[in-house]
């Protein structure tokens, strides 16, 4: 696992490496390199989950998306983007199995509890808080989740997906089966276990828990230079895909701006970032780093403090697994989940929050990050655990600067600034940049424009 970047000792801001540990020997590995692409993914399992208890660990995206992608270009000073614009999914519950698929293959349809249509009732009132884009189509995935909570509230629930239908005919039926057994075999196991045959019962849905990342309908990710021929001078920086790092590539979740990458997108994304990689390799921009023996060994104590703090703490106990000198990996992890469900906007509100609960969450993420200092690993795999935690609590802390610099609510469905609840064009039509400083750890925020290369109106009309 890649825990660091390194960085050149002899010019600032430009990369040098990466540093980790191989999760089964222990082994401490040092990687010097003119270039670094980060793609590790997005970030999962930082707002509390649906499932706990007995179903915990499961989650829509992939439970290995730990943050990583964010906190390590963070940690060193790249600048990050559009943090704020997490998703939350629509999924057949307890499962989290696709709709999507459903909705094209099959042309099923969702209804609440007494069978209505509840999408159409909530038409005037999503108007009045974000104006046309409610008439675009398809209707934006968000505007769909907020009727969904919307009727919830209101009292229309359970939402139900209509299969009674289509999964009378024996091919749809196979296919509705294939989509999960194919994708998602716990969907298919949860119904079974809930004695749920989707031919004779409409399953019922659910909306998740937010996630963060950069590939899958959102923008969220690293701030990069983008390709020469389509920017415009100020969004090019030499290098395509290439962070405000000098020598820092990234790609897929790790990338924001550029959100309907899914998997195809994310390697080509890869393709292109190893491409521009090598040419400011070629064109001498990696000449003369230096990396110090210091900045290695430094780190290599830190990486490893948490299997320290566990052989020296556990001393300390006397009954039971609770020590009075480290926190385990799993509380941590449970601790930054619950700040950012009830603070950021997660599923214990409805996905509402405000400034004063935003300032609240980043006063209790500060102090979390503290106790990270004290968390205890008693083998490698927790060790991974810790260094995934601390990764997400980075990443938790961007995700909550951005939320609080945004002043209005422009994806309700995803969350809400109650004290901003309107969509905000004329003031918000903007991207959210920010920087966290490598030796203070505060965060600057800026907005910078939205350049068109598209002109939409023009398109329309000529539709
Ligand atoms: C349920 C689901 C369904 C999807 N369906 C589709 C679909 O139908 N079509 C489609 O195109 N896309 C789909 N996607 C999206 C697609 O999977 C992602 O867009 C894509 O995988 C992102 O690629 P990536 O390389 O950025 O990240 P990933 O594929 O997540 O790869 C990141 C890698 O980095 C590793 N890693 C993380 N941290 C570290 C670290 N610190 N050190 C070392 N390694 C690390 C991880 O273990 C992982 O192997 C789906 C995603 C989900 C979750």
């Amino acid at each position: 696992m890649v825990t660091h970047l390194l960085m050149d000792d002899e010019k600032e801001n430009r990369i040098g490496g990466a540093v980790g540990f191989n999760m089964r020997t222990g082994d401490y590995h040092v990687f010097k390199a003119k270039t670094v692409i980060v793609a590790a993914g997005g970030a999962s399992h930082i707002f509390k989950p649906r499932a706990v208890g007995e179903g915990m660990g499961r989650t829509w995206y992939a439970p290995w998306s730990n943050g990583s992608a964010y906190a390590l270009p963070i940690a060193v000073g790249a600048k990050m983007t559009q943090m704020e614009n997490r998703i939350v999914l629509c999924r057949f519950k307890d499962g989290y199995g696709p709709v999507g698929a459903y909705f094209l293959h099959l042309k099923t349809y969702t209804q609440n509890a007494n069978g209505e249509n509840y999408e159409k009732k909530w038409y005037d009132h999503t108007k009045n808080l974000v104006g046309e884009y409610i008439d675009h189509h398809p209707t934006p995935t968000c505007l769909r989740n907020h009727a969904f909570i919307q009727e919830v509230m209101a009292g229309g629930g359970p939402i139900q997906m209509v299969t009674k239908e289509a999964f009378q005919d024996p091919h749809l039926e196979t296919v509705g089966w294939e989509n999960f057994l194919g994708m998602t075999v716990g969907q298919a196991v949860v119904w079974a276990s809930q004695n749920i045959d989707p031919k004779y019962t409409n399953p019922e849905l659910t909306t998740s828990e937010p996630y963060v990342m950069g590939s899958h309908a959102t923008c969220s990710g690293a701030w990069v230079s983008g390709p020469e021929d389509l920017s415009p001078p100020e969004y090019f920086w030499g290098y395509n895909r290439m962070l405000t790092v000098e020598g820092l590539f990234g790609a897929g979740d790790t990338v924001g701006g550029s959100a309907h990458k899914f998997s195809s997108g994310s390697f080509t994304e890869g393709r292109l970032a190893a491409k521009a990689a090598c040419k400011y390799i070629e064109d001498k921009k990696a000449e003369g780093i230096k990396v110090s023996e210091k900045q290695y060994t430094d780190l290599k104590e830190v990486i490893y403090k948490p299997l320290e703090n566990y052989t020296v703490g556990r001393n300390e106990i006397t009954g039971g697994t609770v020590s009075p000198s480290y926190i385990s990996p799993i509380q941590g992890l449970q601790r930054l989940q619950r700040i950012m469900d009830e603070y950021v906007g997660g599923i214990a509100t409805n996905y509402m929050t405000n400034e004063n609960m935003l300032n609240r969450g980043l006063e209790l993420l500060k102090w979390l990050e503290e106790d990270l200092e004290n968390v205890g690993a008693e083998d490698y795999h927790q060790l991974m655990r810790a260094w995934e935690l601390k990764h997400r609590t980075i990443t938790s802390q961007c995700v909550t600067e951005h939320t609080k610099f945004r002043e209005e609510t422009r994806w309700p469905g995803y969350y809400y600034r109650g004290d901003h609840l309107k969509l905000d064009d004329e003031n918000w039509h903007c991207l959210t940049v920010s920087r966290r400083d490598p030796k203070t750890k505060e965060f600057t925020m800026e907005k910078v424009p939205v350049y068109h290369i598209v002109d939409d109106k023009k398109e329309k009309k000529a539709s």
